[in-house]
């Protein structure tokens, strides 16, 4: 008889773990996703900033589950499904579309940017959520000072003027490590160039950073920012955005260049085209097992899927990685006991173990079981300490931690390049 067939959809944080717990259960496996790489989202912002290269945060998925006798990678975009039929769409880059059975299909899409419809935005935001998009905020930072120091008189229509929105992690993360690149090394390497009126603005719509964080945390955050030069604005919106022009809901007009978008999260739109019902910012409906309702054989988990946090308030819990991790494993130890006949567990529990977020240069906040809080250098070690054991690949970590010791010595930031890739040449 021939042997239950898993496909997962994303190659993410969720998808290998759900691959991993799969590793000795008697199934076939296809892992599909549209990139050949798996990316390490958290240090995504290092790759926009100048701090790593993008072949330190990516690892190809294929030398990540070489060894797994019982799953097969396939590069292509799930498109759609026929869920009576079974069968997933895919789409491969050279326009062919294939089909793929399943007994079991596990989506882990995970998310996009949420512009919330705001004018301008969609256009002229940079968003931060695969590689392409961290080395297109890079090539566009770097490129607003060579313009300037072509034409000095960009400095003063805002050339050097870079508006973050969103005070959550990551934007807090982009601004520290983009007021960090701005003084510490383009001063350098411009010398001509009045890099000091450079401008870091934070616009965050409630009244502290780091909302999931304590209070102390938050204010650690506001105060490394404000030392490091960066313009905080709390409690302040974006009301639309042109090339050269963020307008504020207070009708303040900044003249800046640049928008980097770090406000709102929504979930793939993959859950709606496979026609699954989606709540929350688009995130799919699941059970307490992470099965789709009256779609057995159907599993969503990570970012893509809305999964309750367990509470009375109906909160999901957040799109964070050990969030996805964790239900990844939940969801493979599922299917491997429907498969060998055990009885599955009834339903998912989360373990937290904390979050972190880093400022810059030797500041992070950490906030760990226990009650145990760190702020500043401790909890910026830990937070190296974490992200290098998160890492896929040895040759990343050590790629990585090379880089940040290196940067951490000299202030210098290794991959400032503009890179674009243009058409092919003839010939
Ligand atoms: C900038 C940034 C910083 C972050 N920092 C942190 C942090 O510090 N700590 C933390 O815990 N979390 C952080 N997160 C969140 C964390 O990265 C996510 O929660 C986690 O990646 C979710 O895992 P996932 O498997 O659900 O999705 P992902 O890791 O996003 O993986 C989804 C995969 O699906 C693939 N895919 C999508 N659509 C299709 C399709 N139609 N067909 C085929 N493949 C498809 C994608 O290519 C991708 O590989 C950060 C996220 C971002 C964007």
């Amino acid at each position: 008889m021939a042997r239950p067939h898993v496909v997962i959809v994303g190659a993410g944080f969720g998808g290998l773990a759900t691959a991993k717990a799969l590793h000795r259960a008697p199934v076939d496996v296809t892992l599909v996703d549209r990139h050949n790489f798996h990316t390490f989202q958290p240090l995504l912002y290092q790759v926009a900033t100048s701090g790593l290269a993008s072949a330190d945060v990516a690892y190809p998925v294929r030398g990540i589950v070489a060894r797994q006798a019982n799953l097969a990678f396939r590069q292509a975009t799930v498109i759609g499904a026929d869920l009576e039929g079974r069968i997933v769409h895919l789409h491969h880059d050279d326009h062919d579309v294939a089909d793929l059975p399943f007994d079991h299909l596990v989506v882990a899409a995970g998310a996009t940017a949420n512009t919330f419809g705001i004018p301008g935005v969609d256009r002229h935001g940079f968003p931060l959520y695969n590689l392409a998009d961290a080395v297109r905020l890079r090539n566009h930072v770097l490129e607003r000072f060579e313009a300037a120091e072509a034409r000095p008189a960009l400095v003063d229509d805002g050339a050097l003027t870079f508006v973050v929105v969103g005070g959550g992690p990551t934007g807090v993360e982009v601004a520290g490590a983009l007021t960090e690149l701005f003084h510490r090394v383009l001063r350098r390497d411009l010398p001509r160039l009045p890099v000091e009126r450079a401008r870091v603005v934070l616009v965050e719509m409630q009244d502290q950073l780091l909302a999931p964080f304590r209070a102390p945390s938050q204010r650690h955050a506001l105060e490394t920012l404000t030392e490091r030069g960066v313009e905080v604005r709390l409690g302040a919106q974006v009301a639309r955005v042109r090339a050269d022009r963020v307008v504020l809901d207070d009708g303040e007009e900044l003249a800046a260049h640049t928008l980097v978008w770090a406000a709102g999260v929504q979930a793939n739109p993959l859950g709606r085209a496979l026609g699954l019902a989606t709540g929350r910012a688009g995130r799919i409906v699941v059970g307490a097992d992470l099965q789709v309702p009256g779609r057995p054989g159907v599993w969503a988990i990570g970012d893509v899927a809305a999964i309750a946090s367990g509470g009375r308030d109906g909160e999901l819990l957040p799109q964070l990685a050990p969030v996805a991790i964790q239900s990844g494993r939940f969801v493979g130890a599922q299917i491997a006991a429907a498969t060998t006949g055990r009885a599955p567990a009834t339903s998912f529990r989360y373990r937290d173990k904390g979050t972190m977020a880093t400022i810059g240069r030797s500041r992070a906040v950490a906030e760990l079981p226990l009650g145990i809080r760190l702020w500043g250098l401790p909890a910026w070690l830990a937070w190296l300490g974490l992200h290098l054991v998160m890492l896929a690949g040895f040759r990343n970590r050590i790629s990585v931690f090379a880089n940040w010791a290196w940067n951490w010595l000299t202030y210098d930031r290794g991959p400032r390049l503009i890179f674009r890739s243009g058409p092919r040449r003839a010939g």
